[in-house]
């Protein structure tokens, strides 16, 4: 018999592993707690280190008709709208790195990866409560399944990593992200306005770039310790951003009740996150702020390489081999989006003149800034020369 594989969590991480598993040709169920996919109702950026790992799984024309491929990412000034670096995205992004850069509505990406995954791998309702012994998943009703390989695929507060890891504390950023969806009346352009203490992002998503993505990262001081996500206030979120610029006051005031903040956390990277018989996946094992917009894409990442591990070796030596191609990748991307934290919020001054002049540069953020992590090629790792 082969090797059967249980992923906790439905998310981007674990659908992706799944599919990745079954191209793969290895026998894998995926266990989630929700009662259906459940992926909020909001935006994600997939760099072509991402966009790649999907086509090589077949999801190309399925995103192709529903992703926005935006023409260019722009920083800006909180102040005045005017723009501190823009690089091209559509067309120089496929060129130099072989694959697109999309911003799509995840309901979009969760129902392309379940469409392409066979009926009857995921079961929904199951909430992972512990495993036990390496290959024993308890589940929250008492009910326990037996496998050789259990991933979890279920987020910052995993129990599949609670159980089979030492216990770290998250860390709070001391910012939370509100979200909101309108409709949309801009070019295809990923806009970042810097500030103060603040940042605002806002790009199109959804079949025909229906929709604009916009999400306001500001301080969360009153943050409830327990509380991973919170009702939002529309007049709290417009006071936040008091003073900005026209075009930033013209997207709050088109902002409406509910909305909802986030609290943005992360945790220390880990040194391993593997045992011979479980491992992890995602925001499981390295949870980001999303300062760099890479979360998702790097559990996409993963599941390819988990996948082509455990399809080459047996489940000790593929989910070593796993952890220690992602171990470094991973640990790189979660303290550069936490030095975001600093450098997209500087107070005007001296650091921040600084800033805006490596900006304008190309030094920080630009395409050749950030090739090391759009052209990593999860098959043969970073690609020479790109
Ligand atoms: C404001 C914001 C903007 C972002 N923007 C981007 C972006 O542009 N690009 C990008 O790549 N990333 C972005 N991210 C990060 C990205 O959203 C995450 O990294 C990504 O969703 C992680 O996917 P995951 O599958 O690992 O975990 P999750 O999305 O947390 O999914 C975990 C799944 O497991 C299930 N689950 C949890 N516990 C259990 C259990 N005990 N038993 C069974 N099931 C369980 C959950 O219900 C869920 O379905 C952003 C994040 C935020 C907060």
């Amino acid at each position: 018999m082969g090797v059967r594989i249980i992923v906790a969590g439905g998310g981007i991480g674990g659908l992706t592993t799944a599919l990745a598993l079954v191209r793969a040709g290895l026998d894998v169920r995926v266990v989630e707690r929700a009662a259906g996919f459940g992926e909020i109702g909001a935006g994600v950026q997939l760099g072509p280190n991402a966009t790649r790992v999907l086509d090589s799984l077949g999801l190309g024309e399925a995103l192709r008709d529903t992703a926005v491929e935006p023409v260019a990412t722009r920083f800006l000034r909180w102040a005045d709208d005017s723009v501190l670096t823009e690089w091209p995205l559509a067309g120089q992004v496929r060129a130099r790195f072989g694959a697109p850069y999309y911003t799509l509505y995840r309901p979009d990406l969760i129902a392309a990866l379940a469409a392409a995954i066979p009926a009857g791998t995921v079961s929904f309702g199951r909430q992972v409560a512990a495993v036990e012994d390496g290959r024993t998943v308890r589940f929250a009703d008492g009910a326990t399944e037996t496998a050789d390989v259990v991933v979890g695929a279920d987020g910052i507060h995993s129990a599949v990593r609670t159980s089979t890891l030492p216990e770290t504390a998250p860390r709070f950023s001391g910012m939370c992200a509100y979200r909101a969806l309108l409709p949309n009346d801009t070019e295809p352009v990923v806009r970042i306005w810097l500030g103060p203490g603040r940042h605002l992002v806002a790009y199109p998503v959804g079949r025909g770039a229906r929709l604009l993505n916009v999400v306001c990262v500001a301080p969360a001081d009153d943050w409830p310790d327990e509380s991973w996500t919170a009702p939002g206030d529309v007049t709290r979120l417009r006071e936040h951003f008091d003073g900005w610029s026209p075009e930033v006051r013209k997207i709050l005031d088109r902002v409406t009740e509910p909305v909802y903040r986030w609290g943005l956390h992360d945790r220390e990277p880990l040194p391993r996150w593997s045992t011979p018989t479980t491992t992890l996946v995602g925001d499981a094992c390295h949870p980001m702020l999303p300062f760099l917009a890479q979360g998702g894409a790097q559990a996409i990442e993963d599941a390819a390489v988990l996948a082509a591990s455990l399809a080459t070796a047996g489940p000790a030596e593929a989910l070593q081999r796993y952890e220690a191609r992602r171990l470094d990748r991973t640990a790189r991307i979660q303290r550069q989006s936490w030095g975001n934290n600093v450098s997209y919020h500087l107070p005007d001054g001296p650091e921040q003149a600084r800033r805006d002049e490596a900006l304008a540069g190309g030094a920080i953020m630009s395409l050749d800034a950030l090739s090391w992590l759009f052209g990593h090629d999860v098959r043969v790792g970073d690609r020479p020369g790109v």
